[in-house]
This record gives structure tokens, sequence and C-alpha cells, in this order.
């Protein structure tokens, strides 16, 4: 799991917190989504079958939702949120009749009840909710069925991370940071299998360096496409030649530029003969930029840990930059026959210093500017 997939899975998550921002159960929320989705929106956030009539963005809403709970180990775990009459997990009891009374008068989440770690009596439910006395029987009958899913004993929690997040309510503008932040405190990706691609195209990476690596999407520009574009290069995340193949999804796998065979992700954006003789231009002009030989290896340049240089920091700034042009270029042109141009590159770093430029001056640092792109 990447972080920029956290990030759009909290962007999702947002949607769903502006919502219910007053709780699964506020009737007033429910009433809403009723208007605005469906009624079944809560069923479908616990694992039900999403309609097949729910409009696009809410599908994309649901199941971000339940990949969040799923990413942070909460998918199949019991709180006190659990909705009570339509979760898959409480099965035994959303097969039971309806007890629409029940759910009418707002007892409708496991916390409803059960206590801190017991059924909470009738008395207590009838005296919270004003339940009939004649609901005794069904309040035996959800007891019974009720302990085939939790033992005496057993403690809920009260609310899943994400659960707690969307139920805050007006997070407002901080609401992605805060959720996106609750994605990564609750998981520990392992970027193992990336780090074992990777060494296979640019040989054993030290840890530190790969420690740099993984921050390198953060760190390397102010501009947030970039800091996308450096994520997706780092996960490889791009349809190659090689993977449609794979997929039954082209005829070959050949490189569109050289045809050489298998051309995976490594060959498109470095090894492939064309493209390295557009990253040796750059390369040229950089250094004669710099007044300074930059090294043609595909570490630096491609996974932005410019540690081993042996450049000014700004240089090395500098040069982060401008090959993040270089590999939107690139990536523009992931189907042409011919390498990117060195003028669309040229172009592209002029407009980057330019924005770059308006940026440092806002801040009141045009020093910093100087001393980057000067
Ligand atoms: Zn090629």
């Amino acid at each position: 799991m990447s972080n920029i997939y956290f990030y759009y899975l909290a962007t999702h998550l947002l949607v769903i917190n502006d919502l219910l921002g007053g709780g699964w159960t506020d009737p007033a929320y429910r009433l809403e989504l009723q208007t605005i989705c469906y009624s079944g929106v809560f069923d479908a956030l616990y694992g039900g079958r999403i309609p097949r009539d729910t409009p696009e963005v809410m599908k994309v809403v649901l199941l971000g939702w339940r990949a969040a709970q799923r990413v942070t180990g909460w998918w199949d775990r019991l709180t006190r949120q659990t909705p009570l009459w339509q979760w898959r997990h409480l099965r035994e009891v959303s097969a039971l009749e309806v007890f629409w009374k029940w759910d009418n008068i707002g007892i409708s989440t496991l916390g409803d009840v059960w206590g801190e770690s017991h059924m909470r009596s009738f008395e207590e439910i009838q005296e919270s909710y004003s339940l009939n006395k004649t609901q005794f029987p069904k309040y035996l009958q959800l007891r019974h069925t009720l302990l085939v899913h939790i033992r005496p004993g057993d403690s809920v929690p009260n609310c899943s991370p994400m659960e707690a997040r969307t139920m805050m309510g007006g997070q407002g503008r901080r609401g992605i940071s805060q959720l996106y932040r609750s994605l990564l405190f609750n998981t520990t990706p392992s970027h193992e299998n990336l780090r074992r691609k990777w060494e296979g195209w640019v040989g054993p990476i030290e840890e530190a360096d790969w420690r740099d690596v993984l921050m390198a999407p953060r760190t390397m520009s102010m501009t947030s496409r970039f800091r996308v574009l450096q994520t997706l290069y780092l996960h490889t995340a791009y349809l190659t030649p090689e993977r449609l193949f794979k997929t039954g999804l082209r005829q070959t796998a050949d490189c569109p530029r050289c045809s050489s065979p298998d051309a995976d992700f490594f060959h498109m954006v470095w090894a492939c003969p064309v493209i390295m003789t557009y990253w040796k231009a750059i390369v040229g002009e950089v250094s004669k930029v710099l007044h300074s030989e930059v090294e043609m290896v595909p570490f630096p340049l491609l996974l932005g840990a410019m540690g081993e240089m042996g450049l000014r920091r700004a240089d090395r700034i500098f040069l982060g930059e401008v090959c993040l042009v270089a590999k939107r270029d690139i990536m523009i042109e992931w189907k042409a026959e011919a390498a990117p141009t060195l003028t669309m590159w040229r172009r592209g770093v002029d407009l980057c210093a330019l924005c770059e430029k308006s940026v440092y001056e806002a801040r009141g640092c045009p020093n910093k500017y100087n001393k980057i792109w000067g």
C-alpha cells in the first residue's frame, strides 16, 4: 500500500465524513442520506452488496470506506458503532424478523444494546429508549442471537480509527490530512517487495538510501503533481507493455520505441536505448548549468535520492526538479515511438522555475529561489 493510495483514500473518506458528520444514527443525517444516495448506505459501508444504480461517485466513496477499514485492520471487528440490524458480521441478528420498532426509536448500533462487556438489561434499554414492555420477548430473542457473535465479558471497543474520524464531523480542510495520518499510523506498509524490485534494476540499495528514496516524493518538490509523479515512479505504477501483455490487453510485450521484448517499467523509463539518449542529453545540459559533471546513474535520477551526488544542497534540489520534468515528459510521451524532445523539457523547466519564483517570493525568501534556480 502506498502513501498516495492512502491519500486518495483519505479524500474519499472525507466525503463520508461530510455525509455522516452527525454520526450514523442521527435521524437528520439518515434522512439526508436517503435523499442523496439510497437507504442501504449503512449496509454497503459494512459489507452489504452495493446496488447497481448507486451513483458512481458514491460507489467510490463506499469502496473507499471499506478499503480504509480493511487497511487499518478493522474490517471484521465489532465496535459499538457497528450497525445492529444490517451488518453481515452480525448475520444472525440481521436475519431476525425486523425489529423496526427498535430501529425507529433509535436503537440502531451495537453500542445501544451492548454495554462495556455485557448485554444491557432490558430495564436499562427501556429507560434509555422508552421501549414498550411488550418488547421483552424480542429482547430475549436479540440477546440469544447476539450471543452467537459475542460472549458475555467480551469488551467491544467504542469505535475503529476510521469510525472515530468520520464521526467527529466538521473537520474542514484539515480533514484529509487527519484521515491520511490515521491511515498511516494504523498500518505498517511493507516496501520489501518494492525494494527488491528496484534492487534488481539498480543494484543493492543501502538502508539509509532506501529511507531517502521513500521520503523523496515528499521532499523533492513543492508541487503536489510532482510529488504524486515521484510516488508513481517509485511504485512503478504505470501500465507497461509487459504488464498489459501479461493481462492479455496487448498482443506483445515489445517496447514501442525500440521494439525490444519484455518492456518492463525500468526499460520504459531508463534502459531503453531511445530513452537513454534522452537522459544523456539532459544530464549533459544539467552538467553545463551546474558546472559539475553529473553522473549518469539511474538510482538518484529516477528515485530522487541525491545523497551520493557530491552536489550542494541547492543543486541537488535543482537536479531533482529538472529530473521530475524529464520524468513527466517521458510519461506524457509514454506510447510514442520517439523520446520526448529537449525543447519540451527546456520549456517545462522554465515554467517550473517561473512558478517556483512566485512561490518563493510569496513566502518572502527569494534568496532560496536564487540559490536553486539562479
Ligand atoms: Zn525500448
